[in-house]
């Protein structure tokens, strides 16, 4: 077990002449305190109602605060188990994990990658998050990031048929990431039957679908898409997606915004926005869709020289919530923050606090970026 999981989180205190008793006379950490007090109450409530556990997380949390983490091995997810008491203490009430291929998968086993999470790690982390009042979503990325420099994940290696360039780009050379092919109709029972496994080792009631960043589509070498719309492709695989984890499994479904933004009418660049057509599927979609926006440089970084982050707007008019979402640099956290609070009764949900490895999991409670970007969501 890592040292991190052990080490006993205590609550930073800000007033040392009022603490006595390991902070609980702490007029801040009464204010946290109370803030976990309501959850209980009104989770009790719910409950005495016949509603779920995420029935009453919905009504005790408006503002939705939120981390998203990559975990790879079961030591990430022990790591995350130790520090999520004080995470929650310090606003966050959703923890996004990014799980792919890295879980001890038994529908399809040849699929598990090198490190694997297993349930013994999941049981940990879903018990530490529900006793916290944390909504805990897992994360499958689908459709592209099926490769990371010249690592292959799972899937494409052992199906390279499914892949979009299928014998293209030997070590993944000229290309950013991998995608498979959304019209092979092979791919869907296979990723569903992970989704299906990683959704019940979490207990979860939402999925992070991913869906970020798809340059490879349509691609001239697919004899299915060679020649169709990108947008109409991207549309297809969302619905396909959200026909199975929604309608049948009754899940919420987040996916990330990037590829329904125009490039062109956004200002932003190609990482952010899309200018490989996939953007005209933004109205060809389930208007249930939870869309992270995702943002992570001050306006006047931006070749286009956009004069607001015109993207929260935009999807919230096409009838969507939105979650926007940060990185580290602190001006963009307040800029972005700044335009996502002026449309907080339009559907934006809060503050997603990316990391990205720009912080060790034992340093999260405190990291300044996420602090900064929850406070005016409190
Ligand atoms: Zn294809």
């Amino acid at each position: 077990m890592e040292p991190d999981a052990v080490t006993p989180i205590r609550p930073q205190s800000k007033s040392p002449n009022l603490t006595f008793n390991g902070g609980m006379f702490n007029p801040l950490f009464i204010g946290k305190s109370r803030r976990w007090i309501i959850f209980w109450l009104v989770l009790i409530g719910s409950r005495l109602q016949g509603e779920s556990w995420v029935d009453g997380w919905r009504s005790a949390n408006p503002n939705w605060r939120g981390v998203h983490v990559i975990t790879r091995t079961p030591s990430d997810v022990l790591k995350l188990v130790g520090v999520v008491p004080q995470l929650a203490m310090n606003g966050m009430n959703v923890l996004i994990v990014e799980v792919d291929y890295n879980f001890a998968f038994t529908s399809h086993p040849e699929l598990r990658e090198s490190t694997v999470i297993t349930r013994v790690e999941t049981d940990r982390l879903t018990d530490v998050c529900h006793r916290n009042g944390v909504r805990l979503i897992p994360q499958f990325n689908c459709l592209g990031h099926q490769s990371w420099s010249t690592q292959t994940f799972s899937l494409l290696r052992v199906h390279p048929e499914f892949d979009e360039t299928p014998g293209l780009y030997p070590r993944n050379e000229g290309i950013y990431c991998r995608s498979w092919c959304p019209q092979n109709p092979a791919v869907g029972p296979v990723v569903f039957a992970l989704m299906d496994e990683i959704a019940d080792a979490f207990q979860a009631d939402a999925m992070h679908i991913g869906m970020d960043e798809v340059f490879l589509i349509a691609s001239d070498s697919c004899p299915r898409c060679r020649g169709q719309d990108p947008g109409l492709l991207f549309a297809k695989s969302i619905t396909e997606m959200h026909r199975h984890l929604v309608r049948e499994k009754h899940l919420d479904l987040l996916m990330w915004a990037d590829r329904l933004l125009d490039s062109k009418t956004m200002g932003y660049g190609e990482w952010e926005s899309a200018t490989n057509g996939t953007s005209s599927a933004v109205g060809k979609i389930p208007k249930d869709i939870l869309l992270c926006d995702w943002h992570y440089e001050t306006l006047d970084k931006y070749q286009g020289h956009p004069s607001h982050y015109a993207s929260i707007s935009y999807l919230t008019g096409q009838g969507f919530r939105v979650w926007p979402t940060g990185w580290k640099t602190p001006a963009a956290i307040e800029a972005f923050n700044r335009e996502a609070l002026a449309q907080r009764t339009n559907g934006v949900l809060g503050y997603l606090c990316s990391t990205w490895g720009a912080v060790s999991i034992g340093d999260l409670p405190a990291w300044p970026p996420l602090t900064k970007g929850f406070e005016p969501w409190k």
